[in-house]
């Protein structure tokens, strides 16, 4: 489902990607590991679309089979909104909007009709237990809770691939325990594939594959 072939990136002269190549499937769950600043981060927002990889004739990046380095500006932005979801270390929720809105607005960014984003968001925040939650703005809600809101955010619009960039490593053990719990049970009954970058051992060691990454290179 995703596939990436000879990714490289560079910060000026410092190469931080020396030539990734993975292939993940569809429904599997697999956690990238490895010490700070082997360039996990920058691996997850290149497959994520949010960052450009070196220009290569001999790189490929697709999720889905859509390539995604022909993609330009506005097209790469609509598939981004349509297939990918992301879940960032801190919840990245905007502090003035509710739960509810807050888990609306990619669905308001692809179109869809208030009711239609309401419905759905309900339905998610509901099945990740924050039915009583949902008219609350981040600040009143607990970081687990921001951080389910965050998950609901990410599912809105039935993404390919949900990417998670430390999702737990703001979180009290037993709240990350139950947010890793989630990701489970998502993939479980609608086959979600998620790539987690983590420190979280616990977590790492459920996924299906632990891809680890040390100076720029996937190791095994
Ligand atoms: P990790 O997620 O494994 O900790 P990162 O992908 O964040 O690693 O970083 C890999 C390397 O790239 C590090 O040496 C980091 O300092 C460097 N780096 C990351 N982002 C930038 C940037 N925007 N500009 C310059 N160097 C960067």
């Amino acid at each position: 489902m995703i596939k990436a072939k000879n990714i490289h990136k560079f910060y000026g002269n410092l190469e931080v990607l020396k030539g990734v190549d993975l292939s993940i499937k569809k429904g599997e769950i697999v956690a990238i590991v490895g010490p700070s600043g082997a360039g996990k981060t920058t691996l997850l927002q290149i497959l994520g679309t949010l960052d450009n990889p070196a220009a290569s004739k001999n790189s490929t990046l697709s999720i889905n089979n859509q390539n995604l380095l022909e993609l330009k500006d506005k097209s790469l932005s609509k598939f981004r909104n349509q297939h990918i979801g992301f879940i960032f270390q801190f919840h990245q929720l905007l502090p003035e909007f509710t739960a509810l809105e807050n888990v609306c607005i990619p669905a308001f960014i692809g179109n869809s009709s208030k009711n239609e984003a309401e419905k759905k968001a309900k339905e998610l925040l509901f099945f990740l237990g924050l039915s009583d939650r949902i008219h609350h703005k981040p600040n009143e809600l607990s970081g687990g809770e921001q951080q389910r809101v965050a998950v609901a955010r990410a599912l809105i619009n039935n993404p390919d691939v949900i990417f998670a960039d430390e999702p737990s490593g703001n979180l009290d053990s037993a709240s990350a325990k139950k947010l890793h719990e989630l990701f489970f049970t998502l993939r479980d009954k609608f086959n979600q594939t998620f790539v987690i970058v983590t420190h979280n051992e616990e977590l790492a060691n459920m996924a299906d594959r632990k891809l680890e990454m040390k100076d720029g290179k996937i190791i095994n």
